[in-house]
């Protein structure tokens, strides 16, 4: 979702509504399914600066889960979260995940890779090259149905790329691709050299231990190497203002950075912070779609009904890009480097 990608594009393009009714039941039947195990859930500190739960207020709840908010960085997690078996299951058992993989992902597929995956690809490239980074391997890590991995094959920036996909449908779906797959977790991934870029792409919120992940791709990044990561920012605009009616507070994501407590994360494991950006493309079509369907009242928000209802048509897009452009886009990428 690059900012400079030129072509706006809408939030339906990329989840059908047809078929998101069907996905909502399958959506429903996961979370029933992961809250049946809560007992198995585990309290734990800030991801970002390891603060305890005493130094945490609580920040919202959904689906009875409880989301909080880190005084010490501003950080959202949930806690307590499901232990790393019950992720693991959950993912694997995810009824959600199979109905993506079967017929979200296909049927949007086309306009994914137009709209979010080849200008993601292109901001790589740039970066890469911007950075002056090495072009030998590029890891791409939950890699999902493969579609970046494609695109940035296909641009020829690296002369290898590794898709990272433990979920098998996800993993088949990418072999399918011609893509060279790793069937595996982060954790046991081994390889024959150190990967000059990382990337993983709305993963970090998903994991019980982002920390542990960061500290894994620092330790298989060649000297020099970049990692590039995409995640929520819980200061961003729709987020913000619909706290836990907005999509992004879910069952799955149990960590909730912005551009400073994800820097301080990535620095505290001995990377240096090259940027962070937030260059989402849909948080004012998301907050206008919610007053729309009256799950946000913008009676009281003058400002906000001019420019989401009244004055969509003008003033949505340039509203948008501000957001964007000052760090108030609820979607983030952070770029850091291994010295
Ligand atoms: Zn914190």
């Amino acid at each position: 979702m690059s900012s400079g990608s030129g072509a706006a594009f809408s939030e339906t393009d990329i989840r059908p509504d047809a078929l998101m009714g069907e996905q909502s039941a399958r959506l429903a039947a996961d979370i029933e399914r992961l809250l049946a195990r809560r007992d198995e859930f585990v309290q734990v500190p800030c991801p970002a600066c390891g603060a305890g739960t005493e130094e945490a207020v609580q920040a919202l709840e959904k689906y009875t889960l409880t989301f909080l908010h880190c005084r010490r960085c501003g950080t959202m997690y949930m806690s307590p979260r499901p232990s790393p078996d019950v992720l693991d299951e959950y993912y694997r058992e995810s009824e959600n995940y199979a109905y993506w993989n079967s017929h979200i992902f296909p049927a949007s597929e086309d306009v994914r890779r137009v709209k979010i995956f080849r200008p993601r690809a292109e901001r790589v490239a740039d970066l890469v090259e911007r950075l002056g980074a090495e072009r030998r391997l590029l890891l791409e890590v939950g890699a999902g149905f493969g579609t970046f991995a494609e695109e940035i094959q296909r641009l020829g920036v690296f002369d290898q790329v590794i898709a990272v996909e433990p979920t098998p449908d996800l993993a088949a779906t990418c072999r399918a691709k011609g893509l060279e797959v790793v069937e595996l977790p982060i954790e046991r991934v081994e390889l024959e050299q150190p990967p000059s870029a990382v990337t993983s792409f709305e993963t970090l919120e998903h994991l019980f231990s982002p920390r542990a992940f960061v500290e894994r791709c620092f330790s298989l990044l060649a000297p020099k190497g970049i990692l590039v990561l995409s995640c929520p920012n819980i200061r961003g605009f729709d987020v913000s203002l619909l706290q836990a009616k907005s999509s992004v507070v879910d069952n799955e994501h149990l960590n909730y950075f912005h551009p400073s407590s994800l820097s301080g994360l990535l620095a505290s494991c001995g990377f240096d912070v090259l940027e962070t950006t937030t260059p989402g493309e849909l948080d004012a079509e998301l907050v206008r779609k919610a007053a729309l369907a009256g799950e946000v009242d913008l009676a009281r928000q003058p400002f906000l009904q001019r420019v989401l209802l009244d004055e969509w048509e003008s003033l949505g897009g340039p509203f948008q890009r501000f957001l964007a452009q000052n760090g108030l886009s609820t979607h983030m990428w952070a770029v850091a480097q291994k010295p």
